[in-house]
């Protein structure tokens, strides 16, 4: 029995682990590796197995730097079942297929300035791979044991992350040998609004733990929801519209419930509100189908509105024109429109038409990466550039923390505390430093905990690490 880190290991994306017990090999995950110069050069790279030996893969969420390769496994030859609950196979289509136009305009964008001779670049797939990929799905029902060969069974637990994210629980049996691996994947906070809590675990041989921000303490969820009533009333007054760049799933969702929670309270009613992406539109009506996955605010809301979408006033933007009618509007609206980072996408419109009004607000939700639009407004930069045209920003720029959809550090150490004895971990899906700063956490509990490298090896028989190729 073993375990080995690929992807996901001294990183954040890329998540891809591989666990080989009962002669069968698994993988957890297999995603798209996300930023840095050479990122699309490495998610070409060969795999470091072959893909038809793949027995079966199990996925714990849709977010693409943990499905984003399974397109490419397919593509390679990979024909067996990817299981993942109901909701997230709903999910995993609207993620890849956005993958798959995006693989294609990046690949038109580098033959434009081709040289003379040099080979043409393709996408690193396409959407026929796309619907293979999604043919390949299998979905299995939270919380119930499932076998998947003799020896190998699973059992996916919700982990509050994003809807229809897992901790994924793998026990694994060779003869007299029985281990237990947790795998977390991407773990929520407490008290997320719509999603349940993570799953309280109790026991594991091994635990395989994300560790993003293992290094970080959220603001108060309490305050973060007065300072929105506070910029959305600060907005009213002002007479301007309201813009967020939103990621299309979770975020989008989430700051939309948080406006129906508090409809009454902060007079929700005089504002129009569109949700201006075909993708965070169609995540949200999986969302909406869902609601046996809702917390019990969530239901109540959800019957307290007769339904989903929970918001009388709100417009779902589907096409072009949609979007475009939404330019006209000189105040009074609430616009969620992706890309989250406003490197692309329709919200680069709306901040083209509003930011160099001073009545007008851009509330930012989620990180922004350097370079990106996004960041350059958090950094409050006195002007930017949209589409090559030079724009004066007036508006005011507000950067609301604690709408994560990952567990800051203490709710990392909450998750694991529930578990007695306490077993050794390993530290994926973080940076360095962030997983450092969680391992001394966790090393001050008593436990034994690393942080994981490309290339380590676990022998699951002795729990003991060992170097690759020794
Ligand atoms: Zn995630």
């Amino acid at each position: 029995m073993q375990l080995e880190f690929f992807g996901a290991a001294g990183e954040v994306t890329g998540s891809c682990h591989i666990v080989r017990a009962a002669g069968r090999t698994l993988l957890l995950d297999c995603g798209m590796i996300q930023g840095g110069a050479d990122a699309t050069a490495r998610n070409r790279r060969e795999f470091p197995f072959e893909p038809r030996a793949i027995d079966a893969v199990v996925l714990s969420h849709a977010h693409v730097d943990h499905c984003g390769r399974l397109p490419l496994l397919v593509k390679r030859g990979y024909r067996g079942p990817i299981y993942t609950n109901a909701a997230c196979a709903d999910l995993v289509p609207i993620l890849l297929r956005d993958s798959a136009h995006l693989a294609l305009r990046e690949a038109e964008r580098a033959n434009r300035d081709l040289a003379r001779g040099e080979e043409p670049a393709t996408p690193l797939f396409d959407l026929a791979d796309v619907d293979a990929t999604v043919r390949q799905l299998a979905k299995i029902p939270y919380d119930a044991e499932r076998e998947l060969f003799p020896g190998i069974t699973v059992r996916v637990r919700d982990a509050g992350h994003i809807l229809g994210s897992s901790s994924v629980e793998l026990c694994l049996t060779e003869g007299s040998l029985r281990r237990k691996l947790v795998f977390s994947g991407d773990l929520g906070q407490y008290d997320t609004p719509i999603l349940h809590d993570p799953h309280r675990f109790e026991t594991a041989d091994l635990v395989l733990m994300e560790s993003t921000y293992g290094d970080r303490r959220h603001r108060e969820r309490e305050d973060t929801e007065r300072e929105l009533a506070a910029i959305l009333a600060e907005a009213a007054r002002d007479g301007g519209n309201v813009i967020v760049p939103a990621f299309a799933i979770g975020r989008s969702q989430e700051f939309l419930y948080l406006l129906a929670k508090h409809f009454a309270e902060w007079h929700m009613a005089r504002w129009k509100i569109f949700l201006d992406s075909p993708m965070a539109i169609a995540a949200s009506r999986v969302y909406w189908q869902h609601p046996d996955r809702f917390d019990d605010e969530a239901s109540r809301l959800r019957a307290s509105f007769r339904g989903m979408p929970p918001l009388p006033n709100l417009v779902l933007s589907e096409s072009p024109d949609d979007s475009r009618a939404i330019n006209n509007i000189r105040g009074g609206a609430i616009i969620i429109a992706g890309s989250g980072m406003a490197n692309g996408g329709r919200v680069l419109h709306h901040l083209k038409h509003n930011l160099e009004r001073p009545e007008c607000h851009v509330v930012i939700v989620g990180f922004q990466a350097p370079g990106t639009l996004g960041r350059r407004l958090v950094d409050r930069n006195p002007e930017v550039f949209i589409h090559g045209r030079r724009v004066r920003v007036a508006a005011k720029i507000h950067t609301l923390g604690g709408l994560s959809a990952h567990g800051d550090q203490a709710d990392l150490l909450r998750w694991y505390d529930s578990f007695r004895p306490r077993p050794p971990v390993f530290l994926v899906h973080g940076e360095v430093r962030a997983a450092e700063a969680l391992a001394v956490k966790l090393r001050e509990l008593g436990t034994q905990a690393t942080v994981t490298q490309p290339g380590i090896r676990i022998d699951l028989n002795t729990l003991a690490r060992e170097p690759l190729n020794p």
